[in-house]
């Protein structure tokens, strides 16, 4: 047995660590699922993809909104003729694009904003939420997520 409570600090973090790593690499010799393959056996019924550390790091930026509504300036044209798919931008970024596993419905309600609208409202808004970058996201997101099946239909 393992008695991590004569470390501290960073060598008690590089002792974790290190276990961590034989055990995977211990596991994966004997056929143990790990890793990303582990994430999905544990997630993908919950309809949430991984996501790269290079996104992650870029994430941050999709939280800036202080809901200022400056981008649904002139939006009521493209929610009206979306007959409710489309809710205002406002509410994508503070709504729609904050529940992965309902990325589809966030994808179809951007299907009403062209990119160049996108472009134009990122450039307006106050705290730069980088809104081109947040829909090619979600958008890739929800194709992920529609390859899979869905739990309620594999029975
Ligand atoms: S303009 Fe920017 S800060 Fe204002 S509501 Fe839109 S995304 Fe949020």
């Amino acid at each position: 047995m393992l008695c991590w409570g004569v470390l501290s600090g960073r060598a008690l973090a590089v002792a974790v660590l290190g276990w961590a790593m034989i055990r995977a690499t211990v596991k994966r010799m004997f056929g143990e699922v790990t890793g990303l393959r582990l994430f999905h056996a544990n997630y993908d019924h919950d309809r949430l993809p991984p996501v790269d550390a290079a996104t992650r790091a870029g994430m941050a930026a999709f939280s800036r909104c202080i809901a200022c509504g400056r981008c649904d300036v002139g939006e009521a044209e493209r929610m009206v003729a979306s007959r409710g798919a489309y809710p205002g931008l406002m509410r994508f970024v503070l709504a729609s694009s904050r529940s992965m596993p309902d990325y589809d419905a966030a994808a179809l309600a951007l299907e009403h904003v062209p990119v160049e609208v996108l472009r134009e409202k990122e450039r307006g808004c106050p705290t730069g939420v980088p809104l081109v970058a947040l829909a090619r996201f979600v958008d890739g997101k929800a194709r992920q997520i529609r390859r899979r099946p869905r739990p309620d239909r594999e029975r």
